[in-house]
């Protein structure tokens, strides 16, 4: 198991559901040439990317022990959801999510709260769990954390052309039919060491997660960011970006932000152990180890 981070009074804990090499790098990222692409391999691979060019990643969400609160960032792909376009995750049955969770020390019934950073859906699935064919919350006390923009346009999305968007019918609009969304701006303080901070681009109205004090804390990205290329160079988007140019700003202003300061980034889809600290790097940034 991955040891947790600990920050003062806060731990945070991977939890991670899957690892693996599903999305070709210049698919995935389509204004990657394959000569920047080539360039790069040596410092990419076996890590970030593997023999057959694709990209490795992990799929995880991090629990957030805090004196007051147990949190959810997150909540990967989920069991038997029919992801017909996505054969890697469709239908998943796996007990890996529910055993990486209990390596935390917790169990569903201890999360207060659920942070939704996105609605996309490998960071959606886990809200939701089928219960005598009905999808009902899988955290059966938590509040789950979106906002507000991002749910509105989500839930369009899914009253234009429900197939194109199943993630959000069974693991997005049963949160709000059972009334445990809290709907908040993307900037919420949600207390003194836990704050958003809005990262758009990504996706409409995407959040990261800023927890702990200055000078010791740590950075949720979640998909803010992708892949260290997109350190090294900020401006290249990836598929399913709602604003590629957006995003692309998003992460200057971010790594401009928390390079060269102690701040932990814990990059949700970089694999395992998935934490780093922020350098400059040219034009760009670079990911160095960030120890224990
Ligand atoms: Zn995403």
């Amino acid at each position: 198991m991955t040891m947790p981070i600990t920050l003062k009074d806060i731990t945070i804990h991977p939890v991670v559901e899957q690892q693996g090499a599903w999305f070709d790098a210049l698919g995935f990222f389509p204004a990657l040439s394959k000569e920047v692409l080539d360039e790069n391999r040596a410092w990419l691979a076996p890590e970030f990317l593997d023999p057959t060019d694709k990209l490795v990643f992990c799929i995880q969400s991090f629990v957030i022990k805090t004196p007051h609160h147990n949190i959810l960032i997150d909540a990967c792909v989920g069991n038997h959801k029919p992801r017909p376009t996505r054969p890697f995750w469709h239908m998943m049955n796996s007990d890996r999510f529910e055993k990486a969770l209990a390596g935390t020390g917790v169990t569903v019934r201890d999360i207060d709260y659920v942070m939704c950073t996105h609605l996309h859906t490998d960071h959606v699935g886990w809200n939701t769990r089928l219960d005598n064919g009905r999808w009902v919350p899988t955290f059966p006390k938590a509040k789950y954390i979106m906002a507000d923009r991002e749910l509105e346009h989500w839930t369009q999305r899914e009253k234009d052309n429900a197939a194109s968007v199943p993630w959000i019918t069974d693991s997005v609009l049963p949160i709000i039919a059972a009334k445990r969304a809290q709907i908040v701006k993307s900037d919420f303080a949600f207390n003194e060491q836990v704050q958003f901070i809005p990262t758009p681009g990504h996706t409409i109205d995407h959040y990261s997660v800023l927890v702990g004090r200055s000078g010791d804390d740590a950075l949720i990205t979640g998909d803010m960011i992708h892949s260290p290329m997109q350190g090294k160079y900020p401006d290249i988007g990836m598929m399913s970006d709602y604003d590629s140019g957006q995003a692309g700003l998003t992460r200057r202003q971010v790594f401009d932000r928390f390079c060269e300061e102690p701040t932990i980034l814990c990059a949700t889809h970089f694999p395992a152990p998935s934490t780093a600290r922020v350098r400059r790097w040219g034009d760009g940034y670079k990911f160095v180890a960030a120890g224990g």
